[in-house]
């Protein structure tokens, strides 16, 4: 059987940092993946495009939208942080840079890259990487590890760092895995929870304006009427209801609220002007167009795509003539523009979560070094542990910084 000093399970953002700096720092490193290619899911991240950090520099800040668990990440993020990563693919030659909420893509908008980079550092590293290679199971001995059982085989190890991420996108390859072998291992693991999804709309109309960005709009979501969160910015229709950062930042309260009773959504596509400046608005473009057909009056006002569906939920005739619209039929359509009511039915799951909520839990992880308090030659990085934020680059900085410390204090060991 062949022995190791450390070895590394999952070839995720964590896993290759973790695996790449404990190479660095002299350790013979395994990495093992069942994947037949590392870095399935970086690829889809930021649609394809890898928002790999967020610019905000200041750890204490950056800790922010963790919550109340963030403090637990700032050793981590000490070791190696915002400005830390951004140099590692700068200097191996992705360019970077900073879009809308201080979020990090690679100037070429390419996921592809990332990945590329992060694989040529792991085999420039010399670490030994086996693809296609599932871990069945983790084998103790007395109360440490001693080796993994996979489907390619028995492999010994000094020490060995768990990177195989949540349950969001299993096609990805991340099927809980790590929760498994953690809680096995004496670990308590806070209930995984599917996050940052998109919500399901009781509206059925919301598959014919699918494609369409809605850029700078204001949701305010309500439980029983009463607003409980409320996000400026771009979301999206889907097939089943709606989307996009601001749906899925709201997402975790949203499914909180629909324990509680009725959930809706109040959409504002106009934020900039209050209700009373927009209403005169509409009456110039009803006057500009008097002599025009409702149904064609509407172009400056919405895209395209979205004015048959409007003109159907206002109820008015197409074809009635701008100067005959009534002041109540107005009052409706300002209620489209201004306060659209979308009725919540539920949240998505697992197979379209951007994030794992829950994971192995803060307090039974040494968070200065990431070594198990249970398992004295174990570690963690990434989302398999119990930390998760909202979009804007956090998730992926949390592997950076998590896999490097697991990583180099798993070799220095
Ligand atoms: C659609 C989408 C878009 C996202 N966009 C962003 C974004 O733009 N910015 C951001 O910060 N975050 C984003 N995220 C979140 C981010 O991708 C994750 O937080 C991050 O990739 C998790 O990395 P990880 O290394 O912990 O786990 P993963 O990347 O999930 O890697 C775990 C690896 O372990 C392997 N593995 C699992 N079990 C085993 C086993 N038994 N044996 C061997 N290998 C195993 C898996 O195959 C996988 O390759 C996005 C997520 C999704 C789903």
């Amino acid at each position: 059987m062949k022995s190791y000093d450390v070895i590394v399970i999952g070839a995720g953002a964590a896993g290759m940092f973790a695996a790449g700096f404990a190479a660095l720092k002299g350790a013979k490193v395994l990495l093992l993946e069942k994947n037949r290619r590392c870095g399935a899911k970086i690829l889809i991240t930021g649609k394809g495009r890898c928002n790999l950090t967020n610019s905000e520099a200041d750890p204490r800040k950056f800790i922010a939208p963790f919550g109340k668990n963030g403090k637990a990440l700032l050793t981590a993020l000490y070791a190696f942080g915002v400005a830390d990563v951004m140099r590692f693919f700068e200097e191996r030659g992705v360019p970077l840079k900073v879009e809308r909420g201080g979020r990090v893509f690679p100037a070429q908008g390419d996921a592809g890259d990332v990945n590329r980079v992060l694989e040529k550092f792991v085999a420039e590293a010399g670490v030994e990487l086996l693809t296609g290679c599932e871990v069945k199971d983790l084998a103790m001995e007395g109360d440490r590890l001693g080796a993994v059982q996979t489907s390619r085989g028995r492999f010994a190890a000094d020490r060995f760092i768990v990177a195989t991420g949540g349950l969001s996108y299993p096609e990805t390859g991340c099927t809980g895995d790590g929760y498994d072998w953690a809680a096995r291992c004496g670990h308590r693991v806070v209930t995984p929870e599917p996050a940052l999804v998109a919500v399901r709309l009781r509206e059925a109309w919301t598959a014919e304006v699918m494609d369409f960005n809605l850029k700078n709009v204001r949701i305010t979501a309500c439980l029983d009427g009463k607003p409980f969160e409320e996000r400026f910015g771009e979301a999206f229709f889907t097939r089943g209801g709606i989307g996009g950062p601001i749906v899925l930042d709201m997402s975790s309260a949203i499914r909180d609220a629909l324990k509680k009773g009725e959930v809706t959504l109040n959409l504002d596509l106009k934020p900039a002007v209050d209700a009373q400046t927009f209403d005169g608005r509409l009456q110039r473009e009803l006057a500009e167009h008097s002599n025009r057909d409702f149904g064609n009056s509407l172009g400056a006002l919405l895209p395209r795509d979205m004015i048959p569906l409007f003109l159907r939920l206002s109820g008015i005739d197409p074809q009635k003539k701008c100067h005959s619209i009534t002041r109540q039929e107005r009052q409706t359509l300002l209620g489209l523009f201004k306060a659209l009511t979308l009725h919540v039915s539920g949240c998505e799951g697992f197979a379209k979560a951007i994030i794992t909520a829950g994971g192995v839990s803060l307090g039974d992880i040494d968070m200065r070094t990431m070594r198990s308090k249970k398992v004295p030659n174990l570690f963690f990085a990434g989302e398999v542990i119990d930390l998760h934020a909202p979009t804007g680059g956090y998730n992926l900085q949390e592997c950076w910084s998590t896999g490097f410390l697991a990583g180099t204090s798993a070799a220095a060991d």
